[in-house]
């Protein structure tokens, strides 16, 4: 059996009309949400702190900014595009004390509503549409006629339209167009939180740097190290993007292929296995969550440590030695992401908040795009 997809057919966007969606916060998905929401036709208006540097972005975009407050007042939908980290302290503050029933609060993640950091209150409707690609696309794609997957998923529908609106959501944003999957909050939060730690940034920035520093420490030159471990890593995931583990095999020699069933086994082994059970447990238990959050509290200090630790990487400084002569990796973008990742400027309060104070030739990069590329 396979799950059900909702393409553009299955979500009415009459569910949304005549209402008004309010996005509140203006970064990576708020920026997507809100515009793509408006060229779908919805009335969109943006909830930004008063003193918030996105607020002239959004409104030469031709939205209307107001405070959050005003938003939430104003609006039938409410969408939190904040920092995950952030969203309880602007729920509490300035969320909560101006809802009323009938009012759906939606999310891109489910991370405060599994956890228990956001309790909506009786009468309000609880809903989620988490793309499943940075903003910057979310928005680009979108443009381009296409649109980013997404799941959704209803926590509560106490108006009983909560479905309904949710869908016409994900429509206006685009994602039915590529394909939408109905999820909980609870499988979405604990799946992205696993892939990201086991695989797609913990596992593959582990292997990467263990394979370079084993050919370094062994005597072997660190730049071919790197195209080894690093670089041509995106050629071989490009493949199994396109056709998976198979295609990827089809296309390697068959001495690759034949070192990838006898070793890969024994580096990732039934060690490792035992290791993503206990990691996967303690995101379901929440200890990954309370740590998290206990690191936010504390003015995130072990967070920092970590990040300046990997920042130096021998990796890290012989890769950059050697893309800089890559031209064709350099859209302006990146190169702009990647001085603000050197110069350690994604700050806590906000990924894009302090592009602007880095030495870096960022002009004119787009900062959605730049804090993607810092990613
Ligand atoms: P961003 O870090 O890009 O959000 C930045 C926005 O939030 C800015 O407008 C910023 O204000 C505002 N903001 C930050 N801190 C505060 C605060 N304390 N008070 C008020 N406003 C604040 O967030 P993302 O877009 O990355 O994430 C939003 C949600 O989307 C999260 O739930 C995330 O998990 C989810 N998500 C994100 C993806 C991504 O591509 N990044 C992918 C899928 C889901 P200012 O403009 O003033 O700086
Ligand atoms: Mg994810």
């Amino acid at each position: 059996m396979t799950a059900k997809m909702y393409y553009d057919n299955d979500a009415d966007p009459r569910a949304l009309a005549g209402q008004t969606v309010a996005i509140v916060g203006y970064g990576s998905q708020g920026h997507a949400h809100a515009l793509n929401l408006h060229e779908s036709g919805v009335k969109v208006i943006v909830g930004l702190a008063p003193g918030s540097k996105s607020r002239a972005l959004a409104q030469e975009a031709g939205l209307e900014v107001v405070d959050v407050a005003v938003a939430v007042k104003r609006a039938d939908v409410i969408m939190l595009a904040l920092p995950d980290t952030s969203q309880k302290a602007v729920y509490d503050a300035e969320i909560a004390p101006n809802l009323r029933s009938g009012q759906l609060v939606m999310f891109a993640h489910g991370f405060n509503i599994r956890f228990g950091l956001i309790k909506p209150q009786e009468g309000i409707d609880v809903g989620m549409v988490a793309p499943k690609g940075p903003g910057h696309l979310v928005r680009s794609v979108y443009q381009a006629g296409g649109g980013v997957p997404a799941l959704f998923a209803v926590e509560r529908d106490a108006s009983g339209t909560a479905r309904a609106r949710t869908l016409a959501y994900a429509r206006a944003l685009g994602a039915t167009r590529a394909g939408v999957l109905e999820t909980t909050f609870k499988e979405e939060t604990e799946t992205d939180l696993f892939g990201e730690q086991s695989v797609l940034c913990g596992g593959t920035s582990a292997l990467v740097k263990m394979a370079f520093e084993t050919l370094v420490e062994a005597g072997y030159q660190p730049e071919l190290a790197y195209f080894e471990t690093l670089h041509e890593l995106k050629l071989i995931v490009d493949l199994m993007y396109r056709g998976g583990l198979n295609f990827m095999r089809f296309s390697v020699s068959d001495t690759a292929e034949y070192g990838d069933y006898v070793s890969g086994p024994r580096i990732i082994d039934e060690h490792v296995r035992t290791t993503m059970r206990q990691v996967l447990k303690e995101i379901q238990d929440g200890t990954f969550a309370r740590n998290w959050i206990a690191e936010n509290e504390g003015g995130r200090p072990e967070f920092e440590r970590l990040r300046a630790r990997d920042r130096d990487h021998q990796v890290e400084q012989i890769g950059a030695t050697l893309r800089s002569q890559m031209a064709f990796l350099n859209p302006v973008v990146v190169q702009a992401g990647q001085a603000q990742a050197a110069a350690g400027t994604k700050g806590a309060a906000g990924p894009t908040s302090s592009t602007a104070s880095s030495s870096a030739p960022v002009a004119g990069a787009p900062r959605d795009a730049v804090r993607e590329a810092a990613r």
